[in-house]
């Protein structure tokens, strides 16, 4: 084991981006991660049938502004999707296409009843506001959902979009979460791709790991509990060193808090002879909640990236949140809206009990508590750009000490 200046646990991405930080500052830091595998949330699990599966839906934003910090985005080969989505509104799908990005489907979207020609100017109004929006820190207090409403948007155009795009997003439908993340990721969305790397989420995770040693790296190693200069393994063994950062969430230690302090996914995927002839393709698909169906959205994911799929098509389904969702209601739902027998099989099904914290709006980045930093979404914000930038703010504050 290598003699470190800091202890990172966790090596998920917040661990991963402060390690990296620090080290090119001429830091060396050891990760103790309890799984045997770097990534945390950013997990891709491959099937036995050779399906890739992420646990939990999720994407990456190309225009995140923390990932030229800490990857080479063409070495991860995106794949990108549609810009837009597809909404169910219990009869039909309507395409909601970006014209910039798809001038072929101009009409469709033109002319979708979905919104009015106010809620497209307000779109326009919305996305250039958000260009002044670099950080997605601090949150802001005004909820998302008042936001939409206070900036004029319809409530038809509000529950058939943005309500349901943004649920898949916050993993939350009330969508509680602060307008100036919203307006962050408003942002990203305008200015980058909506994409997934060509062999799963994973490839994130994997390519920061290469930039920091192996024997940096103490896996399969859960850490018991930390001071602010040592940890102590379950194995019973004491590690010192002059800092410590802790890159999980201590609110994981408290099992019985998730519903309180966490948001929930369930991501099913399926095969099905079918799939690619619904004409998918690309497109998310919206299905809004105010038509009470099971489901919340889902994607061809093998259209995407042909790797996820092997061959084959794979559909990846998401219900969000505590519903209860059983995966014969899921294929119901499914056949309803392709109005076809997609002859579906199920792949697997990946619950993430813990998927998002449930945050305040006035995150500091990264916190000290007695002399120990900790670092993670919950600190910044809940998605992969915060966690990086909450691991880079956690390792700056300490080489500001050196
Ligand atoms: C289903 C799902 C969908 C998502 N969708 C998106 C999306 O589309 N776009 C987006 O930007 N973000 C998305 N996110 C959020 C993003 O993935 C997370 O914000 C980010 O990965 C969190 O990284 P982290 O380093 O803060 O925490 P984690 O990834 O949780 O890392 C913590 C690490 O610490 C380890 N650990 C915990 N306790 C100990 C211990 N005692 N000893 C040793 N190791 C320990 C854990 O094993 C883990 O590896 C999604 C997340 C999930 C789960």
């Amino acid at each position: 084991m290598i003699k470190a200046d800091c202890i990172i646990v966790g090596a998920g991405l917040s661990g991963l981006a402060a390690s990296i930080t620090l080290q090119r500052a001429g830091v060396t830091s050891l990760i103790i991660e309890a799984e045997a595998v770097v990534g945390g949330r950013v997990k891709t699990i491959k099937t036995p049938q050779g399906f890739l599966t992420d646990v939990g839906f999720q994407v990456l934003l190309s225009s995140y502004p923390e990932l030229e910090n800490f990857v080479q985005l063409s070495a991860l080969n995106l794949k990108k999707f549609n810009s837009g989505a597809l909404v169910f509104d219990d009869q039909n799908l309507k395409l909601l296409a970006n014209p910039l990005a798809h001038p072929e489907a101009l009409f469709s979207s033109f002319y979708a009843d979905l919104m009015t020609t106010k809620d497209r100017a307000l779109v326009l109004k919305l996305i250039l506001s958000s260009q002044f929006h670099r950080s997605d820190d601090p949150l802001g207090q005004k909820s998302t959902a008042t936001f939409l409403k206070d900036f004029g948007f319809s409530e038809n155009f509000i529950e058939l979009f943005w309500r349901p795009f943004l649920t898949g997003i916050f993993l939350d439908s009330e969508l509680e979460i602060g307008e100036q993340f919203f307006k962050f990721l408003m942002r990203c969305f305008s200015t980058g791709k909506v994409s997934v790397p060509e062999n799963g989420m994973v490839e994130l995770p994997l390519q920061m790991a290469k930039l920091i040693p192996q024997e940096n790296f103490l896996l399969n190693q859960k850490v018991k509990s930390y001071g602010s200069d040592y940890v102590i393994l379950a194995t019973g063994e004491k590690i010192n060193a002059k800092r410590l950062i802790c890159a999980f969430d201590p609110e994981n230690a408290q099992p019985n808090l998730a519903e309180n302090n966490f948001r929930m996914v369930t991501t099913h995927y399926f095969t099905g002879e079918n799939l690619n002839e619904t004409g998918w393709g690309k497109w998310l698909v919206l299905v809004p909640r105010r038509l009470g169906m099971g489901i919340d959205h889902f994607c061809l994911i093998s259209s995407v990236s042909e790797k996820y799929g092997n061959g084959t098509p794979l559909l990846s389904v998401s219900v969000v949140g505590q519903k209860n969702v059983s995966v014969s209601k899921a294929m119901q739902e499914l056949n309803k809206i392709a109005k076809r027998d997609l002859k579906l099989e199920l792949v697997v099904s990946h619950s993430v009990p813990k998927a998002l914290p449930r945050i305040s709006n006035t995150t500091t980045g990264f916190k000290e508590i007695d002399g120990v930093i900790f670092c993670g979404d919950r600190w910044s914000s809940p998605s992969i750009n915060g966690a990086l930038r909450s691991g880079r703010l956690a390792a700056e504050f300490i080489l500001k000490d050196q």
